[in-house]
């Protein structure tokens, strides 16, 4: 079989270049889209996330700050910059990067933004707005994004079955729930660690997607031919090849798997970029929520 090798790079642009137009719109209209973004601590992984997104958002137009709070800030420090960004009118979107310090109640402060700035769709209004299938609501970046890759590439997912590996709140989760939505409605199993005979389960699916953080778990043995495969994993595995001493590697067994798929994410360059893109996109969405545009 000779896959579609879902380019999500490619994707990614079309969906941010769509966004310009709208930011273009809303800005003449007064309404420039605004994102916070917080960051506690200094891991060097969480660093680079956020001054990617904050370079997205100068790269379109949007009006971004960024907030680097020492390790030792307190629960109640965090909040109050929340409440304050909650009644910045120049911000419609505020994101706390993960992980926060251990000290830090990362649920806690969740509850603390304004749902409708909340672009990354954790809050309990937001996942039961997903539940309910209200879409004036925020759906977390990461599952969004394989939707738009499903709906980009033509994938059907109505009456299909999809088998998503992982129950986070941040992937599997949510990504269950749109698609079994009424609008993508497909039949779908969520399997998870303590999921018995994963294979045998994994070989039913027509759309698989992996979000676990198990580097190669899902092997050719759990493909059914002619699958769709999407690999939501991020794992760095040590390869001293490389000049940094690891490689970027997904959940899926990408040289044995690729030939069984109809169409396969590759990682990186497939889900990955889509993550950020969305964030764009749940932005845009918010200040137009916001203004009544
Ligand atoms: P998580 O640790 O919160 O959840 C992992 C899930 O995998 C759990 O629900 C667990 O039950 C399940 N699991 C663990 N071992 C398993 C096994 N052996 N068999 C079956 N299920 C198993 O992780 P997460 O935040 O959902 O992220 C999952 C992966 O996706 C990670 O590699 C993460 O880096 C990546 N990720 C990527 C993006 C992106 O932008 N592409 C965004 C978020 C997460």
């Amino acid at each position: 079989m000779n896959p579609i090798i879902i380019d999500g790079k490619e994707t990614s642009r079309k969906v941010l270049h769509n966004l310009r137009t709208d930011i273009a719109q809303l800005t003449q209209h007064g309404h420039t889209p605004g994102l916070a973004v917080v960051l506690i601590g200094e891991d060097p992984a969480s660093r680079v996330y956020v001054d990617s997104k904050v370079k997205a958002c100068e790269e379109l137009g949007i009006y971004s700050q960024k907030w680097v709070l020492p390790t030792e800030t307190t629960q109640k420090e965090l909040v109050q910059l929340i409440h304050q960004l909650n009644a910045d009118d120049r911000i419609h979107g505020i994101l706390v990067q993960s992980p926060p310090p251990a000290h830090i109640d990362e649920q806690a402060v969740i509850l603390n933004i304004d749902p409708r700035k909340d672009v990354d769709g954790f809050h309990p209004i937001n996942v039961a707005k997903l539940v309910l299938e209200d879409h004036t609501g925020f759906v977390p970046c990461t599952p969004l994004g394989c939707m738009e890759l499903l709906n980009t590439y033509s994938i059907p997912t109505q009456g299909k079955h999809v088998v998503v590996i992982g129950r986070s709140m941040i992937v599997g989760k949510p990504m269950a729930h749109l698609l079994v939505s009424k609008q993508a409605n497909a039949t779908v199993t969520i399997a998870h660690s303590r999921t018995a005979d994963l294979l045998s389960i994994c070989r039913t699916a027509d759309i698989l997607i992996a979000a676990v953080g198990r580097p190669g778990l899902v092997t050719a043995d759990f493909i059914r031919p002619g699958a769709v495969v999407l690999d939501v994993g991020i794992n760095r595995v040590e390869d001293a090849t490389r000049p940094r001493g690891y490689r970027i590697v997904g959940d899926v067994d990408y040289g044995s798997v690729q030939p069984l798929c109809s169409a396969i994410t590759p990682v990186p360059g497939g889900v990955g970029p889509m993550t950020i893109a969305m964030l764009m996109s749940n932005t845009v969405k918010a200040c137009k929520l916001t203004c009544g545009a």
